[in-house]
Parts: structure tokens; sequence; C-alpha cells
């Protein structure tokens, strides 16, 4: 495809695989050595071994099947889901100079032939395909017609049944196994338990594969979660002072809450557009191609939005509602921070997520098993929520990984540890109006009520069930209801109290006998009082720090209008091509060509990211803009057009809506 730079296509040489994916690396893509486990997995599948890896999100996956489809001979066949994304990754190979193509139902007959013909003609370095294509009888004789250096199965996990993103057609994968048992495989994932990890070899027919697992850490994420109280302005808040001019991700779990945030974000001055299943295919496309091309776009999104988005500078990602796994919420917030640089996971979450939670498992599909698993996924996530230790620790123990310390530094509970009380008489005092009201009454009540009774408040439906004669009444006045919430939240994290049905009705567990019986102790952690998110002042710590790395300000001051002269000639770049800006050069690429300021062309090269094809492409390009911003050039009026000032853009006057906790959002949620 490429008569300048020549074809970037390996030799066929299936021997010094080491050394050839080592020089495949360099010229390339660019980069200096390998991460991780990359080297030894890529010279494993050069050399023609099964593999199966699991590296979090950014950890680097995609070289360890494009480098091997580039070594040995014949097409890397890499099977994905994500049709919407496979332009994109294609964009990007090709802009690296390798021969890559797709074939998948957005394209119409003749590109589809097109590309059969080159695959056949052996000039395609890596075809990326569908599942539900790829099982077609059609395509499986194309592919035995042809000459297939690897099989890739990316996002391998949709082949496991009690993820959330089974696909039934990853079924039939196991047949490339059975009819190409030459072909190396290489299944990929970003999701860790060790029960889908065995599901994936089972499935697709890997018995000999050699597992890879990488550590799953994501340093560079802060993790915090806070109580919610009016979740929309906390959001914002977030969003205005720790991440103003940001691209980003906002979950939620229904339909229509995505609208209403992102409305309302929107008209408080933050971009953003939603994101869910209900919304026709050519919207949701077009806000899929916005958020990838317009910088600091925010995304509303459901849990059907991200998979596969490989947006390298995605800098939040923001959880408005509780998340039904620890699974599913490491692999969202894993969208954050690809690039490696400093990125928040912030999620606000109440004791209505709890109940709605638990109201969807119990009236949900399913069997008793189905359920019994559902709740347990749903109690780890408490867990994590309600833990006074490192967050990150506790998710890393959760995947079965050692972390690499007790206290991170870099999540919420390690950079303000969060005080502890001794809860064991409120515990008791809340435990045992559920057991009055059962015991006595034979009646059962969700949290609201039984609050009302603890702050001896005489609602009308305290009075209509005469719950102001109970002993308990006004036994609970020395908290808040906001802390007896955080009461209830907890004690459900910690199996001392369940709900229940419809209602969401607060019941007693086997576990709570020994609180009321005062053989445990109930170590309760403290709400923070101020309950909107980390505030602006430098006192508050923490949060603050990792933003501070975050901007261009970690480059030398005589960098920052040289890296914003790149950006726009980039932007200008990407537009013209019609592709990402990412898909020329990611930040940290042109952060290093500001700092380094090379002159030549032999200077640029030893730039991390910039390979033969990039170089050649955009070498000159590059160098020009730097001599214009160099520090002896001539002061021009703007050269490049100088950057908005990542400062909030004003507030608008429009009437701030405030969610209460309680009635956040009737709509059920979207499962997909
Ligand atoms: P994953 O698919 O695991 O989420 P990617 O393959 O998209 O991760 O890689 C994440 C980022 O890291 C990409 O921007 C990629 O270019 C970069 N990267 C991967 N391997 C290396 C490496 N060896 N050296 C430098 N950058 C790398
Ligand atoms: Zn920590």
């Amino acid at each position: 495809m490429d008569e300048t730079t020549g074809t970037v296509t390996g030799t066929g040489a299936d021997t010094g695989g080491e050394s050839e994916a080592r020089r495949t690396l360099h010229r390339v893509f660019g980069y200096e050595s390998f991460r991780g486990e990359q080297g030894a997995i890529i010279e494993h599948v050069v050399a023609g071994g099964d593999a199966v890896v699991l590296m979090p999100t950014g950890g680097g996956k995609s070289l360890c099947y494009q480098i091997p489809s580039l070594v040995r001979r014949g097409t890397g066949v890499v099977v994905s889901p994500l049709i919407a994304l496979m332009q994109d990754q294609v964009d990007a190979l090709r802009a690296l100079g390798v021969r890559a193509g797709f074939m998948n139902s957005t394209q119409d007959f003749d590109e589809r032939r097109s590309m059969e013909a080159q695959f056949l003609a052996g000039e395609l370095d890596i075809l990326y395909l569908a599942p539900e294509r790829l099982r077609l009888d059609s395509t499986l004789s194309l592919l035995a017609r042809g000459e297939v250096s690897v099989f890739a199965i990316d996002e391998a996990h949709c082949v496991a049944q009690w993820g959330h993103d089974f696909r039934p057609d990853y079924l039939a994968l196991s047949v490339l196994g059975e009819r190409w048992p030459d072909v190396p495989r290489i299944a990929l994932t970003a999701t860790a338990t060790n029960t889908t990890h065995e599901e994936i070899t089972r499935r697709l027919g890997m018995p000999d594969a050699k597992h890879f697992v990488a550590s799953f850490d994501r340093p560079n994420i802060q993790y915090r979660i806070v109580p919610k109280t009016e979740p929309k302005k906390q959001l914002l808040s977030f969003l205005k002072e720790e991440h103003a001019g940001d691209a980003g991700i906002v979950y939620c779990l229904s339909r229509n809450s995505t609208e209403k945030i992102a409305e309302y974000l929107s008209r408080n001055g933050v971009e953003a557009v939603p994101y869910h299943a209900g919304l026709d295919a050519s919207t949701r496309a077009a806000h899929q191609a916005r958020f990838l091309r317009v910088e600091g776009l925010v995304v509303v999104a459901t849990i059907a939005f991200g998979m596969g988005i490989d947006k390298p500078d995605v800098r939040f990602v923001a959880h408005v509602d509780l998340p039904k796994s620890v699974e599913g919420y490491y692999q969202e917030t894993g969208r954050a921070g690809r690039d490696g640089e400093p990125s928040t996971a912030w999620m606000a979450y109440g004791l209505q997520d709890v109940v709605q939670q638990r109201k969807l498992i119990q009236g949900g599909e399913g069997d008793e098993a189905f359920r019994r698993r559902a709740a347990s996924h749903l109690d780890s996530m408490l867990a994590l929520c309600e833990t006074v230790q490192c967050r990150r620790a506790q998710l890393l123990t959760y995947f079965g990984q050692e972390p690499t310390a007790p206290a991170c530094g870099n999540c919420d509970t390690c950079l303000t540890p969060p005080e502890t009380w001794d809860g064991t008489i409120v515990a008791q005092k809340l435990l045992s109006t559920v057991v009055r009201l059962k015991r006595e009454r034979n009646q059962k009540f969700g949290a609201g009520q039984i609050i009302d009774i603890l702050l001896g408040r005489k609602t009308a439906k305290v009075i209509q069930f005469d719950h102001d004669q109970l002993s308990v009444f006004g036994i609970g006045e020395e908290l808040a209801e906001a802390e007896w919430r955080g009461v209830v939240r907890q004690l459900l994290a910690q199996g001392l109290l369940a709900v229940e049905g419809e209602y969401g009705t607060l019941v007693l567990t086997d576990e709570s006998a020994t609180v009321l019986g005062r053989e445990r102790d109930v170590l309760l952690r403290k709400e923070p009082k101020r309950p909107t998110s980390r505030s602006s002042s430098s006192s508050s710590g923490g949060g603050r720090g990792a933003k501070a790395k975050a901007a261009p300000a970690d480059l030398p001051e005589s960098a920052v209008p040289v890296f914003e002269a790149l950006r726009a000639w980039r932007g200008a770049q990407a537009k013209e091509q019609g592709v990402p800006a990412y898909v020329i050069f990611h930040d940290a690429t042109l952060r290093e060509i500001a700092t380094v300021h090379p002159t030549t062309i032999g200077e640029l090269g030893g730039i991390s990211g910039l390979g033969e094809k990039k170089l050649a492409t955009y070498g000159e390009g590059v160098l020009e803009v730097l001599a214009e911003t160099s520090p002896g050039a001539a002061p021009e009026a703007p050269a490049a057009p100088s950057p908005a000032p990542r400062t909030a853009p004003a507030r608008a006057a429009a009437p701030q809506h405030s969610d209460p906790e309680f009635g956040w959002d009737e709509e059920p949620p979207e499962y997909e």
C-alpha cells in the first residue's frame, strides 16, 4: 500500500521472532521497549503458541497481536465485536503504514469484494472481523483460501455467559482451533476474574494456551467514591472544579437519566451528549464519533457505551449510579487514562442505589442461582464503596492480585483517611427497631420510615401506623438523617442488614443477631462533613495534587506554547484527514516533542511514538511548527491559536434543579 516507505510487513521470517518483533516495535510503532509482558507474549505467539492474555485497559494489548501479525507470514485476523470502531482502528494502523482493513456490515458489496481480493492476494497485514461475520461459512472458506498468520480474539470475555457483554457469536469461535490447528490464537481481555478467565479458555477451546496475567493496577487512575446527596450538582462541581475542558464518560443506569444529565450539563456550560441503546443507530454513531474527534466532550451513557473505545485521553469516568459489580466498575473506570496520564474515577453512591439494585435482583429474571450470583456481585461492590481501606488495594485483592502496597496514596481513602467510630450502639438501635416492627406488629418498612422513627419524627406515615407509640421512637436523635442513611448503607455493606422486596424493606440477616446480642462490635466510617465533592481549596489536599500533573503544566514553561502550537497543528491535520487527533499523535508524543525540541528528522525519530511512517508523513510538518515556535523565533502575531484557557465556562444562571437522593429516577435501569 505504501510505495514511499515500503511495506512494513514482515519478511515471513519466523525465526528470530523476538528481535524481529523488537525491530517492528521500533520501526512501525516508534516505541523504545516492550511494556510489561508484551515481549514475552509476542515472542510466544510469533513462535506459533496460543495465548490467553489478561491485561487491564491501557495495558497495551493491541501490540500483542499487531506485531505477530506483522512478523508472521500471512494476515492477522482480529475478531472484535466493535463494528463502530473498526474504521478508527484501521485508520490508526494505516497511519502507521500497516496494511489494515476490515469487513463488516457497514460496507457495501464492492468494498467487501475489494477487501477479499486484498486478503487473497496477501496484501493485508491485519484484517478486522466481527464474530457474526467470521462464523459465516462464506467467511471461513474465504479465510481457508488465503493465509492467516494469527487469530486474535479481542474482548474475549464476550464468550462468558455470565458477563454483561456476552455475545453468543463468540461461542462459535472454538471452530478456529479445529480448522486451523497450526495458526496461533491469542485471546485478550481486560476482565480479570478467574471464572471469566477459565471460561474463556474452555469455551474458546484453548487448553494448551499459555496464560499471561498482567498486573491490573492502573496507578494513574485516582479512585474516589462520595456519598450521593444531589448527584447532578455534585457531578457538575466535580467536572467544573477538576475536569473543565476534559473528555470523559458519565455512567448512569437508565436511558432517561442519561438524557436528563446530558441536558443539565450542557445547560450549565459542560458540553455533553447522551448515549444509550434506545437512541437510533445513526445518533449513537454520531455521538460516538464526536466523542472521539472533538476535544473535551462528555458522554453521558448507559453501559452500552465504551467497550473498546480506545480514546487514550479520557480524563475521567464518573458513576452517578452504583454499578452492578466490581468487574463492571473496573472495566468502566478503566476507560479513563489509557495514555497513562493522571485521571479520575469518581462515583456518587447512596442508599437508594442499594435498595434499587436489590429490588431489581429480586424482581428480575433468572433463576435462584442467577439471583444469588447477582447479589454477591452487588455485595462486593458495596464492600468497595464502604471500605475504610485503600480502594486500590481492595480492587486488586478482589481480582486475586497482590497489591503493591497496603496504601496506594492515590485514592480517596488514602488521601483523606476516613475516620472510623464505634457504631455498635447505633447499629443496635437500628436493628432493634427493625426487630420490634416485625415482632410486635409483623410489619416491615424501608429505611425512610425506620429513620423517621429513630429520629422521633411525627410524619403522616408515622402517625398512620402509630409508630410514635413504639418504645424505640426517638431513640436515635444523636445522628442526623444523612448519618443514619450512612449507617444503613454500611450495615447493608457489612451484611448486618438486608433489603428485600419491591418496596426495599429492611430485614435482619443471620449476622444481625451477633450485633443485637453484643457478640461483636460494629466499626463504621464517618460520613464526610461536606457531602459535595472535594472543594477546590488547596487545603483539601489529595485530589488537587493529581490534577496538577494532568495539565500540560508538567511541561517546562518554555515548552507550553510549543505544545499548544503542535496541538493546533495536529487538530488541523486530523480535521483534514477526518480522523481523531490521537491517530496523528498522542498528547504524550507532542509533549515529548515540545520538551526535547528536536531540530532534525534524525532527532525527531528518537521520540517515542514516531515510527518510520509517521516520521515520513509528518516529520517535516512538525519541524516547521518547531522552527516557528523555537525560543529564538521572532514573536509573531498569534502564531498558533492560543489554547482556550482551561477555566470553567461562566456558570449559567439557569435554575439548579436538585434531585434528592430518593426519587432520583423512577425509570428502570437499562440492562444490555
Ligand atoms: P489496551 O488495548 O490494552 O487497552 P492499547 O493497546 O490501546 O491498550 O495501548 C494503550 C496505549 O499504550 C496506546 O496508546 C499504545 O500506543 C500505548 N503503548 C502500548 N504499548 C506500548 C509500548 N511498548 N511503549 C509505549 N507505548 C505503548
Ligand atoms: Zn489507596
